[in-house]
């Protein structure tokens, strides 16, 4: 699939064979993983390229994901910031974001290695319903971990994922939320090594995973550079923003585009109440050097090494830390990391959907927030990736309108 092309890329943007992008990534696992993770470091790239594979992969991406997603000139959010905006249609997918891009891209890899049991873990449930749509598609059992706290702040998402016939676990133990949830799927990985597949919902964990999940994303620039080419003659654009929460859809919105120099690549994380409030999940500003589910990157974490937990009004950036490529890339400055709050993602909302006639997710409200820091020129030519839709975050959009 996108392989031949990724093998072009620059040595600079791709793990070297430990999985390392610069000092970022690697496989920090407990040894009982060891033999999985090498069967998956060994194979993923041959079963991927295969034909087999990118038949099924790119049929299931046109006829039950809905792809290509539309490459939208919205003009009226143009003429507001003075250049041309272009949204990358991601809200439209089947399930209303880009996570199935991945979750279709693994379970066709899950189905070559001979896994009949898949497992995640997840803490908005977002990514769990992600899976659990894909395990049900391919009459796969699903068992999903959950911190018991996540699983009363996401009601709906629990009863989405058991409607599709999995199995979701409460996670009792230290905080009960993500990290708790991250713990218990990988024990009972180690349990069931034989059979089981892990499925990662972003481009973080041990290697392979950030690099299989960034090339299963790398679908959405693909589009992106033939689209814009269709539409403007060019297929490079001046900006391309995207909001980071593990780094999924800004990685897939970057990946075709890393080489080009000229194209500014932009993400944006979720400062929540503010960068120094106490209250936020921008992790290139807040973390450091560590080691977060499997791989070495930036982590909001204390002097003693203890994760903080973080904040954000979207559930889907409410994480400490982010995946080993976005560390390289802040930290080589191939891209810039802006960040926006809670209130600014609410405020762009409700813009985009007045402007626009869309409503997008509260984790793209950050992308689209990000819009009115940049200089722009009318001639720039400015894509965002609308990571997803706003139905799920029609509550908080009805709390603020409540108040202005
Ligand atoms: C999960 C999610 C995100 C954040 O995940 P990434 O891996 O950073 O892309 C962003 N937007 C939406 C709509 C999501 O569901």
């Amino acid at each position: 699939m996108n392989g031949e092309k990724a093998a072009n890329l620059l040595k600079e943007f791709q793990p070297d064979e430990n999985g390392f992008y610069g000092r970022y990534g690697g496989a920090f696992i407990p040894e009982m993983l060891y033999a999985n993770i090498e069967q998956l470091k060994s194979r993923y790239l041959d079963i991927i390229a295969g034909a087999a594979f990118k038949k099924e992969y790119f049929s299931l991406l046109k006829d039950y994901v809905g792809r290509p997603t539309p490459l939208y000139l919205a003009q009226r959010l143009s003429a507001h910031f003075g250049a041309s905006v272009f949204l990358k249609r991601e809200d439209l997918c089947h399930t209303g974001a880009h996570k199935i891009n991945n979750t279709i891209g693994q379970i066709l890899l899950a189905g070559h290695l001979g896994k009949k049991r898949i497992i995640a873990e997840t803490g908005a449930g977002q990514h769990g319903v992600a899976t659990a749509t894909v395990c049900a598609l391919k009459g796969l059992q699903c068992v999903v971990y959950m911190g018991e706290k996540d699983m009363a702040r996401q009601a709906p998402n629990v009863a989405r994922m058991k409607m599709l016939g999995a199995e979701v676990i409460p996670v009792m133990s230290g905080s009960k939320t993500l990290k708790d949830a991250t713990n218990e799927a990988i024990r009972d990985w180690i349990g069931n090594a034989k059979d089981t597949y892990y499925l990662i919902g972003s481009v973080v964990g041990p290697h392979p995973y950030p690099d299989m999940v960034a090339r299963f994303q790398s679908i959405i620039s693909d589009e992106i550079r033939k689209q814009l080419h269709e539409q403007t003659g060019t297929s490079l654009p001046d900006y391309v923003l995207a909001c980071v929460g593990g780094g999924s859809n800004a990685a897939g919105a970057f990946y075709h585009f890393l080489d080009d120099r000229q194209v500014q690549l932009i993400a944006v994380e979720a400062a929540g109440h503010g960068i120094t409030s106490g209250k936020s999940a921008a992790t290139t500003q807040l973390g450091t050097d560590g080691i977060l589910h499997g791989s070495r990157s930036l982590v909001m974490q204390t002097e003693d090494g203890q994760v903080v937990e973080p904040h954000s009004i979207s559930a889907g950036l409410d994480y400490p830390g982010i995946g080993p490529l976005h560390a390289h890339l802040f930290e080589t400055g191939r891209a810039k990391f802006l960040h926006a709050t809670d209130t600014e993602s609410v405020a762009a909302c409700i813009q985009l959907a007045r402007m626009e006639g869309i409503i997008p997710a509260l984790e793209s409200g950050h992308a689209l927030a990000a819009l009115a820091q940049l200089q722009l020129k009318s001639t720039d030519k400015v894509v965002i990736c609308l990571s997803g839709r706003g139905d799920k975050d029609m509550e908080n959009f009805a709390l603020e309108m409540l108040n202005t």
